[in-house]
């Protein structure tokens, strides 16, 4: 499966200006790149501008809201998002889930819309707390309750970052998650897949880390780790070091 790696930039930078010079900045320093695909998240208001300005990187959105269209006020819709350019869109990062107390139940009705209006979804599942190596169950629930019922077709536009709230560098510790424990979270990931639907289903989506991901762990996530890829939040935001980020993946494969 190619791998792919996605730049979360938050809440961030100030101003549309500045959104496309860090853009342009990313495209010069993936130039090269041909086997990883690079998927840049902007904040909502500079998704149109930003996209524009991409070559090789697709565009992704940091949310969605699960109606097309209403009363909802100041929501935006999955068709209002692909308006703008996004092809992808992240779905129950931990900082939704903590901060605006996003719940199970809206993470999964807005998994089956995004999903469902052709997106491609990256749903973020994780656990807060760290206890020893263990993979924690909450991270089972999270992709079994967003999944539910939602038809396995539409799966293959799915990719679920596993992404521990304790290993994101602006929240947690300071250190990604071990490679090892990556791995077991991919396999418990891919259990509850197949469980839910079949053993098919875990060749169809891609399985990707985030939490601290930096140019010098990038090699070890996608070779010990087993993972598909990469969710990058603060390194993101500079186009140096999200470039060597793609390039180390990029060697990789
Ligand atoms: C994130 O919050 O999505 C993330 C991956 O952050 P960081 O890379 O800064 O840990």
């Amino acid at each position: 499966m190619k791998k792919i790696i996605i730049a979360n930039w938050k809440m961030n930078p100030d101003s549309g200006a500045r959104a496309v010079a860090l853009a342009r900045a990313c495209e010069e320093e993936i130039v090269s790149v041909k086997k990883v695909d690079v998927v840049i998240a902007p904040p909502h208001p500079f998704l149109r501008e930003v996209g524009v300005s991409l070559n090789k990187a697709l565009l992704g959105a940091q949310d969605v809201f699960w109606a097309d269209s209403g009363a909802y006020t100041g929501e935006v819709s999955a068709r209002q998002i692909r308006d703008c350019g996004a092809e992808y869109v992240l779905i129950g990062h931990s900082e939704r889930r903590d901060s605006l107390a996003e719940t199970d139940g809206m993470i999964h009705k807005k998994v089956k819309a995004a999903l469902e209006d052709g997106m491609a979804v990256v749903l973020c599942v994780g656990e807060s707390e760290r206890v020893g190596g263990e993979i924690s169950p909450v991270v089972g629930a999270e992709v079994q309750s967003a999944l539910a019922g939602i038809k396995k077709t539409l799966l293959k536009n799915l990719i679920i970052a596993y992404e521990p709230v304790w290993a994101i560098s602006t929240s947690g510790v300071g250190e990604a998650c071990t490679p090892d424990m990556m791995f077991r979270a991919r396999l418990a990931i891919e259990k509850i897949v197949a469980d839910a639907y079949d053993q098919s289903v875990t060749k169809m989506i891609r399985i990707i880390y985030g939490g601290s991901v930096s140019p010098q762990n990038i090699a070890a996530i996608l070779s010990v780790g087993h993972m598909d890829g990469a969710l990058v939040g603060s390194d993101s935001l500079n186009a140096e070091t999200f470039g060597r980020i793609v390039r180390n993946a990029a060697g990789m494969v």
